[in-house]
């Protein structure tokens, strides 16, 4: 399918709003893209109720201009509210490789209310089909047609602006993004097999790299090495308007449940630091992928609710795209992070997890 979009939109992550200190090369192909700043505090409508914390913290959030958000407590008037649920997966499904309680339950729950359910994940590592495979054995039943991960939003924004198929894709980074790129019909070099090339250096060595490449993908790369470096930053810098695409600016992720690594932002900044060039990130919380399932399913934003364990990807990414947001503290993120006086991204709700939308009820009068 060719997703045709008149003016792709795409947002760098909060740390990239800085401006490029050399301003890409225009594309060298197809309809140009352009790109947005981030909005940093909620756009979200106020929640009234529950305000507590310091003044010190009310006090930075009126400075921000972001209403802290409230607890949740009645989760049939926020299900009602919306038509569909986009939810995060690590940290508000799954745990690594372990479900969280009760999730089949709250999803059966939503599904038998007629709530469509969308699950999106900036890991790229895996395709859609891959990521189906987990579902499964997780007992989870999810059509992959209902699953989003960035791996598939680097494609299908290579779709959006009419990338030409005689153009290649350098990859840096894992199966995932391969597979969807194969399966939307790019040509496409790198990946997991230049996983062990070395670069030795010997006195007047050159390094060769193919012209046809118009675009260079990087995301999570375990195998992330020096001939990747090079190779891409060959393609950027001296490919007349080659694209540096990024599926996501994550900077660390959760590899094991011991400690956290460092996530496909640092491989990210491996390429932007050679080339001094600002990528295009199609992943969280760049509204790229909003868009393209507003659009596939024909639903208005105000309609979905993004639900995550990240401020600084899921939480932006629903208020980036208009979206009412709540914050599971399943995850990554804390309530005494959430109410830090050096946060200012708050949903308008937060919860310890999905589950709670089978036990919380409002009050009866
Ligand atoms: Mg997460």
């Amino acid at each position: 399918m060719l997703l045709t979009r008149a003016s792709p939109t795409f947002l760098p992550s909060t740390s990239a709003a800085s401006p490029s200190p050399q301003a890409p090369p225009a594309p060298i192909f197809g309809r140009s893209h352009r790109r947005g700043v981030v909005q940093l505090v909620s756009s979200c409508s106020p929640v009234a109720g529950q305000r507590s914390g310091s003044a010190a913290r009310r006090s930075v959030m009126a400075a921000a201009g972001a209403v802290p958000a409230a607890k949740l407590e009645d989760a049939d008037a926020l299900i009602d509210s919306v038509e569909t649920f986009i939810f995060d997966c690590d940290g508000v499904i799954w745990k690594g490789d372990k479900l969280i309680d009760g999730v089949p339950e709250t999803l059966d729950m939503l599904r038998s209310k007629g709530k469509r359910l969308v699950f999106v994940t900036n890991n790229s590592t895996k395709s859609r089909k891959q990521y189906g495979k987990k579902f499964e054995t997780l007992g989870l039943n999810v059509n992959e047609e209902e699953i989003f991960a960035s791996s598939f939003a680097a494609a299908a924004y290579l779709q959006s602006i009419d990338f030409p198929k005689d153009k290649k894709v350098y990859v840096i980074g894992e199966d995932g993004i391969l597979k969807e790129l194969e399966l939307a019909g790019f040509q496409y070099l790198g990946g997991p097999s230049d996983g062990d090339k070395k670069i030795e250096l010997k006195p007047g060595f050159y390094m060769e790299h193919d012209k046809d490449v118009g675009a260079v993908v990087v995301g999570f790369d375990r195998y992330f090495n020096y001939y990747k470096v090079q190779y891409g930053t060959l393609c950027i810098r001296e490919n007349p308007g080659c694209l540096f695409i990024a599926t996501n600016r994550d900077a660390v992720t959760h590899l094991t449940d011991a400690q956290e690594w460092a996530g496909g932002g640092s491989m990210v900044g491996a390429i932007l630091g050679s080339t001094k060039q600002e990528p295009l990130v199609v992943g969280k919380p760049s509204t790229f992928m909003m868009d393209y399932l507003a659009k596939k399913f024909g639903i208005t934003t105000s309609q979905i609710c993004m639900v995550g364990d990240r401020l600084d990807t899921d939480i932006l990414f629903g208020q980036n795209g208009g979206c009412k947001t709540l914050l599971v503290l399943s995850g990554v993120t804390s309530v005494q992070m959430l109410q830090s006086p050096d946060n200012s991204i708050q949903p308008d709700f937060y919860t310890n997890q999905i589950s709670d939308f089978l036990t919380l009820k409002a009050a009866t009068v």
